[in-house]
C-alpha cells in the first residue's frame, strides 16, 4: 500500500513517519514530497498504484493557486482517494476552491496517529468499494443493454440511440435511415440445425454485419433473428439503399457453423427521417412495416417504407402484438370436427381445430393467424395449450362413456422444440391417458423440408404408440420414398383434390389414386372437405376409408351433441 504526501512544512521532523509508525511496520509506504509538481509527476507515472493521497493544504495553496494539471483532470475517475489536512482557515476556504475531489480532511494541528490511519483506511475501503460498485453498475448496464448472444445493442439500446439520432438529424438537417433486417426461412434453417449450431449461425451472422456498419453506427439485435441498424447523417435515401444491396451482397456467402456451409438471404424494411416521420416508434413501425412488404414479396430483396403498404402490413404486426396477449387473457379455444368411418358412417375420432375469441366476441380463424404465430414463435406455448386443453376433453368425454382419440395439428417449430415430447407425456399421465389416445397431424411439406430431423422423432412417436398423420397430402410434393419410410399410419387427402371430385376427372384419378396407394402402404386414407353428398358417395365409391367435411358436421364447440 502506497501513501502519496505533499507537505513543505511537517509539524516536526519525521512528523507522518511518526504519527503512521504502525502503518510502515505493517509494510506501508509512505512517499514524502514537497512539492506539488514532485507531487504530479510521481501521481502522473504511478497514479495506479497510489492508494491515498495526504495532501497539505497549506503547502498546496503556497505553490499552486491553480487547479490541477490537465492529465489528472482527463483521470479523475482513477485518482486515489485524496485526504486533506488543513491548519488555518484560509487553508479551509482554499480547500473548496480546488476543483479536484477531496474525500475527507482532517486538522494537522490534532493529528493523532490512529485517527489518521483510521481515516486513511477508511477512505481506501472506500475507494475500492465504490470502484466496485459502478464496476458492476457497469456490467448490469451492459446486460439491460446488450444481447447476450451477439453482444449487440439490444431492441432498447436500439431505440436509445434512434432518439439520439434524431435529435442530432434534426439539428444538422439530414436524413437518418432506420433499417431492419430479417433472416429468410430462419425457422427453416434453425429446425435443419441443431440448437447450439443455430445459435452460433445468428453469431456469426451479426459479426459479419458488423463489417459492412461504420464504427459509429448502431447495429442491433432486436428479435430472433432480426437485427436493426441506424444510417444516421445520410444526405438522402440513396445511401440507405447502397447500404441495403452491400449488407445483402456480405451476406451471400456462405456461413460455416461447425462444417455445415449455410447459405442464407435477408429480408429489408427501410423507413427514414424526415420523410416518413420523426418519431423514433413510428420510424420503427414503419421499417417494421416495410420488412413485412420485402417478406411478403418473396424474401431476398430490400423495400422502402410507402404509405399504400399502410393496411396489409399493418393488420400483421397488431395480429402479432396482440397475438403475444391472447394467450395469457385465454382467448383461445378449441373446436372438435368428427371425423367418420365411410362404411359405417361412425364416428372414428376428432380432429381439435383452434379458434381465436377476440374480446368483441369475434372469432378469428386460424389460417388468418397460425402463420404469424409460427413466425413469432408463439406457435410453441399455444401449441402446449391446445396438448394440455385436448387431454382433458379426452378425459372429460372419457367420463361421459364417450371413448373418442383426438387429433392435434402440430406446427414443425412445436415439433422440433426440444420440450415437445415431454410435454405429450405429462399431459397424458396428468389424465391417466396413453398415448393411443392422441393421433398427430403433421404437415406433409414441413417434414419434406426437414427430412432427416424430422424422422428420428417421428420413429420415437410411433415407438411410443402415438398415432400420426400426414396431414394436407398431395400439396407438399412428398416422394414415394419417403412415404414409404415415414412411419405414418394415415393420410389425410387435401380439400384441394375433394373440392372438384364430381367434375373433374382428373381430380378424381389422383384421389383413386392416392386411395389405392395408400392402402397397399397400409395406411388410413382420411378425405377432407366434403360438402355434397355427390362428393361423399364418390369417395364411398373409391374406398376410401374416413371422410370429414362440412357435409357430415361443422368443427363444433365440446359441449355440442355429436
Ligand atoms: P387442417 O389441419 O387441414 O384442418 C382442416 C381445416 O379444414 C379446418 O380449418 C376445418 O375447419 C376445415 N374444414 C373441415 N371441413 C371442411 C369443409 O367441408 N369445407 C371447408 N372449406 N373446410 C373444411 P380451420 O379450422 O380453419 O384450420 C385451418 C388450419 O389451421 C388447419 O388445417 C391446421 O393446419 C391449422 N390449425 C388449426 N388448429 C391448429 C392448432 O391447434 N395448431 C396448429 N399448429 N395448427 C392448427
Ligand atoms: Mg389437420
Ligand atoms: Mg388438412
Amino acid at each position: 500500500v502506497k501513501i502519496l504526501i505533499l507537505d513543505k512544512n511537517p509539524v516536526t521532523p519525521n512528523f507522518y513517519k511518526i504519527k503512521l509508525s504502525r502503518f510502515i511496520k505493517k509494510s506501508y509506504e509512505l512517499i514524502e514530497t514537497k512539492s506539488s509538481d514532485e507531487m504530479w509527476s510521481i501521481l502522473k507515472k504511478n497514479y495506479k498504484n497510489i492508494d491515498c493521497l495526504l495532501i497539505d493544504i497549506g503547502t498546496l495553496a503556497a505553490q499552486e493557486p491553480d487547479t490541477m494539471p490537465q492529465f489528472l483532470k482527463q483521470t479523475i475517475d482513477d485518482l486515489p482517494p485524496i485526504l486533506a489536512l488543513t491548519q488555518s482557515l484560509t487553508d479551509f476556504d482554499f480547500m473548496h476552491t480546488l476543483s479536484y475531489p477531496i474525500a475527507d480532511y482532517l486538522e494537522k494541528e490534532k493529528l493523532e496517529g490512529p485517527l489518521l490511519e483510521k481515516a486513511i483506511l477508511y477512505l481506501i475501503e472506500k475507494h475500492k468499494m465504490s470502484k466496485l460498485i459502478s464496476k458492476q453498475r457497469e456490467n448490469l448496464e451492459h446486460l439491460t443493454n446488450y444481447d447476450t448472444l451477439t453482444q449487440l445493442p439490444n431492441r432498447m439500446l436500439f431505440e436509445f440511440n434512434l432518439k439520439q439520432s434524431l435529435l442530432r438529424a434534426e439539428r444538422n438537417h439530414r436524413a437518418t435511415a432506420v433499417l431492419f433486417i430479417d433472416i429468410d426461412n430462419f425457422n427453416a434453417i434453425n429446425t435443419s440445425l441443431k440448437h447450439s449450431d443455430g445459435d452460433k449461425l445468428l453469431q456469426l451472422v451479426g459479426e459479419r454485419m458488423r463489417t459492412t456498419v461504420r464504427k459509429h453506427e448502431c447495429l442491433a439485435r432486436i428479435g430472433a433473428d432480426e437485427f436493426g441498424v441506424i444510417l444516421e447523417d445520410i444526405q438522402d435515401e440513396t445511401l440507405a439503399s447502397l447500404f441495403a444491396q452491400r449488407l445483402q451482397n456480405t451476406l451471400m456467402l456462405p456461413f460455416k457453423v461447425n462444417d455445415t456451409e449455410i447459405f442464407l438471404t435477408v429480408s429489408i424494411g427501410i423507413a427514414s427521417y424526415p420523410n416518413n416521420g420523426n418519431a423514433p416508434d413510428e420510424l420503427i413501425k414503419k421499417a417494421d412495416m416495410a420488412l413485412f412488404c420485402a417478406k411478403e414479396s418473396g424474401g431476398n430483396n430490400y423495400q422502402f417504407f410507402i404509405n399504400a403498404m399502410n393496411t396489409q402490413a399493418l393488420v400483421f404486426l397488431e395480429t402479432k402484438n396482440a397475438l403475444g396477449r391472447a394467450l395469457e387473457n385465454k382467448e383461445f379455444i378449441l373446436c372438435y370436427q368428427p371425423i367418420y368411418d365411410l362404411v359405417t358412417s361412425k364416428i372414428t375420432y376428432f380432429e381439435a381445430l383452434l379458434r381465436w375469441k377476440l374480446p368483441d366476441g369475434s372469432i378469428i380463424e386460424p389460417t388468418e393467424f397460425i402463420t404469424i404465430a409460427e413466425d413469432s414463435g408463439l406457435i410453441v406455448p399455444i401449441g402446449y395449450w391446445v396438448i394440455e386443453q385436448v387431454c382433458l376433453q379426452i378425459k372429460e368425454w372419457q367420463g361421459l362413456g364417450k371413448n373418442y382419440r383426438i387429433a392435434i395439428n402440430v406446427s414443425m417449430r412445436q415439433f422440433v422444440d426440444k420440450d415437445f415430447l415431454l410435454i405429450l407425456q405429462n399431459n397424458l399421465r396428468k389424465n391417466q391417458l396413453t398415448p393411443a389416445a392422441l393421433e398427430i397431424e403433421l404437415t406433409e411439406s414441413m417434414l419434406v423440408e426437414n427430412y432427416s430431423a424430422t424422422i428420428i422423432l417421428l420413429n420415437e412417436l410411433k415407438s411410443l404408440g402415438f398415432r400420426l398423420t400426414l396431414d394436407d397430402f398431395g400439396m407438399g410434393y412428398s416422394s414415394l420414398k419417403y412415404l414409404k419410410d415415414m412411419p405414418i399410419d394415415a393420410l389425410k387427402i387435401d380439400r384441394f383434390f375433394i373440392q372438384d371430385i364430381v367434375n373433374n376427372s382428373q381430380d378424381r384419378a389422383i384421389v383413386k389414386a392416392i386411395i389405392t396407394l395408400g392402402a397397399a402402404l397400409n395406411k388410413t386414407i382420411i378425405a377432407e372437405g366434403i360438402e355434397t353428398l355427390q362428393q361423399l358417395s364418390i369417395l364411398h365409391k373409391l374406398h376410401c376409408h374416413c371422410g370429414q367435411g362440412y357435409f357430415l358436421c361443422r368443427p363444433q364447440l365440446p359441449d355440442y351433441e355429436f
